[in-house]
This record gives structure tokens, sequence and C-alpha cells, in this order.
């Protein structure tokens, strides 16, 4: 029996996740296949209760459906219990279990980023979905002493903080209004500016000012196609250090894949893959929009943008 494992998303065509994955399953030999699954947030419970099926390994999930997700696995493991948002489920029987890979992801990228430079202890961050989530569990974990959320909508900034109210209650943890002139005063202070928006997936979209990035920053975008976010190339021209979500993307696929798999992930084979992708685009891979439309092979030109 082929095994299966979906990508749940809208939207999912540009996700580089279904090439790096299917690299990895066919360089270890497993017989498995990658697909992506379109589906609006009505749509989701059939498709998670289509995972409970004998020939499914799991799932990731993404763009907007990290946190809707939680309440239809039957198990949260601990990372996606403290941070209310799953981007892998994996089977033990039939039970699903909701993992949350991100935050392992975002460490080590947030490692590389800083370097032999010490751990800030200073963040902002831009956006307050189911990836900033991650993003608040792994600073609280690495230290950090004041986290400053924006988001376009203030209210679920503030739900975010409510959330890890316990977790951050030695820290400053808080949500602001996104206004520029409170955006500037807090990005004049700080070290780390993280957007965990999704807005740059569209080329030439930005979510902050170039004029209010100051040089020494540290940027990253959780973005990775395109590989340079307008963000990304504001902050490099304003001489701050950068880094886009590539990492991220290889670290929580390499977990992923070994939930699914019990397998060490071909992390070379995954980057390979992901270096292909970058430079050529991506190729014909199995994608299923659901009640939406027909089912059909992705193109990267039909895509509304990028997600993990
Ligand atoms: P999500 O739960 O849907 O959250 C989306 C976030 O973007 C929210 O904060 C939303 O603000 C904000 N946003 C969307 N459109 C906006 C606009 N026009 N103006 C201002 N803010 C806007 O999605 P997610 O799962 O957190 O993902 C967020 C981004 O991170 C995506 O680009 C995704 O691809 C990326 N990501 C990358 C990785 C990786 O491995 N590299 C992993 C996870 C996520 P509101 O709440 O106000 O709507």
């Amino acid at each position: 029996m082929t095994h299966r494992v979906v990508l749940i998303g809208h939207p999912v065509a540009h996700s580089f996740s279904g090439a790096m994955q299917q690299a990895a399953f066919d360089a270890l030999g497993i017989d498995a296949r990658y697909e992506l699954w379109d589906r609006r947030q009505i749509e989701l419970a059939d498709a998670i209760a289509q995972l409970r099926g004998e020939d499914f390994l799991g799932a990731n999930i993404t763009i907007p459906h990290k946190e809707h997700v939680v309440p239809l696995v039957d198990r949260l493991t601990d990372a996606a219990q403290a941070t209310g948002a799953v981007n892998v489920i994996s089977r033990e029987g039939k039970k699903l279990i909701g993992h949350n890979t991100d935050v392992l992801g975002f460490k080590t990228a947030l490692d590389k980023l800083v370097g032999r430079q010490k751990m800030p202890r200073y963040a902002v961050v831009l956006g307050a979905g189911g990836a900033a989530r991650a993003i608040v569990d792994a600073l609280i974990g690495n230290g950090f002493q004041r986290v400053v959320i924006f988001n376009r909508h203030l209210h679920r900034a503030e739900a975010l903080v409510k959330h890890f109210n316990r977790s951050a209650a030695h820290m400053d943890l808080r949500a602001m209004p996104w206004h520029e002139s409170v955006l500037e005063a807090e990005l004049s202070k700080t070290k780390v500016v993280i957007n965990a928006t999704s807005v740059g997936m569209v080329e030439g979209e930005t979510p902050i000012p170039a004029e209010l990035l100051l040089p020494d920053l540290m940027v990253m975008d959780l973005i990775y196609n395109p590989a340079q976010t307008q963000l990304l190339k504001d902050a490099a021209a304003a001489h701050c250090s950068t880094m886009n979500g590539e990492s991220m993307l290889l670290q929580q696929g390499a977990h992923s894949f070994e939930l699914w798999t019990g397998k060490t992930a071909p992390m070379d084979v995954m980057q390979a893959e992901l270096d292909r992708a970058r430079e050529h685009g991506l190729g014909q891979l199995s994608m299923d929009t659901g009640a939406d439309g027909s089912s059909g092979a992705s193109s990267p030109d039909q895509a509304a943008g990028p997600s993990a």
C-alpha cells in the first residue's frame, strides 16, 4: 500500500513542503506520496477526519489552520499544548496526535541568525497567527525578557498574550496596537524583529516601512518564497542581518518526517530539493482543491502565495 501524507492549508499551491518531503521519501525508499490539499476552514473537519484512514501517515497543517485544528485531534504533545497550534499530525493506531515542530524549527533558525553574538533578550513579533505562537513559545524558552506582539487585529495579539499568561509570567509579553509611531518606538529599542505575518508573500508588499529599520537589527522573515521579501531587501539595505524562512522550513520538515516515518530525515536531500525549488520553481505535485474546484497538478503560477 502506498502511504499518504498531506499538506492542508489555504493556499498550498506555492509551498515547498511537498517537493522537500517527496524527495526525502524517495531517497529512503519509503512508499509514500505527499499531496497538497487546498481546504477552506469550512472543509477542515472533513479533511482531518479522512486522516484516520489506514493509508495515511499524517499531515502538515499550514496557514490559516494551525489553531483551528487543535480541537480536531485526539491528543496534543506538550509543544502543541503550549503553543495552542498544530503544524504536524501523526497517527497512533486510530488516534490523531497534534504536534508543533515549528518551535524547534524556529529555534534552530534563530541560533543561526544570532550566530556568535549573545542571544538577545528583546524581540518584536509581527503577527499573531499559528506561526507567531510557535515563535513566542520559542522566545520564552530562549530566555527573552521582553517580547512585543503587533498584529493587524489587536484582539488576536491579546488572545495570544493571554494564552501564554503562565509561561510568560516572569517576563514582559505584551500586545500593542499596530500604529506606526508605536512600532517605531519599539523597533528603536529591540534587537530582533520576526515577521510572522503572511505580508510579503506577494512580491513588493512589506509589513513595515523601510525607514523604521535601523542598522544592526536582526530581521527574520518566516516567508521563504520569494526568498528575498521586500522586508528582507529593505533590512539588508539598512545594514541589518537577515534570514528568510527556509532554514525553519527545513528543520520543522525534518522533525515532521521523523514523526511520520520513525526514520532520520535525509536533510542533505531535503536541502538540495529546496535549492532546486528556489532556483527552478516547483515541479508537478498532486494537488487537490477540495470542494472549491477540480483536482490537478499544482503550478507556481496559480498560487496566491507560499505557505509552510
Ligand atoms: P495565520 O495563522 O493565518 O496568520 C496569519 C497572520 O498574518 C496573522 O497575524 C494575520 O493578521 C496576518 N496578516 C494576514 N494578512 C495580513 C495583512 N494584509 N495585513 C496585516 N497582517 C496580515 O498563518 P500562520 O500559519 O501564522 O503563517 C504566517 C506566515 O508564516 C505565512 O507566511 C507562513 O507561510 C509563514 N510560515 C513559515 C514557516 C516556515 O517554516 N518558514 C512556518 C510557519 C509559517 P490578522 O490576525 O490580523 O488577520
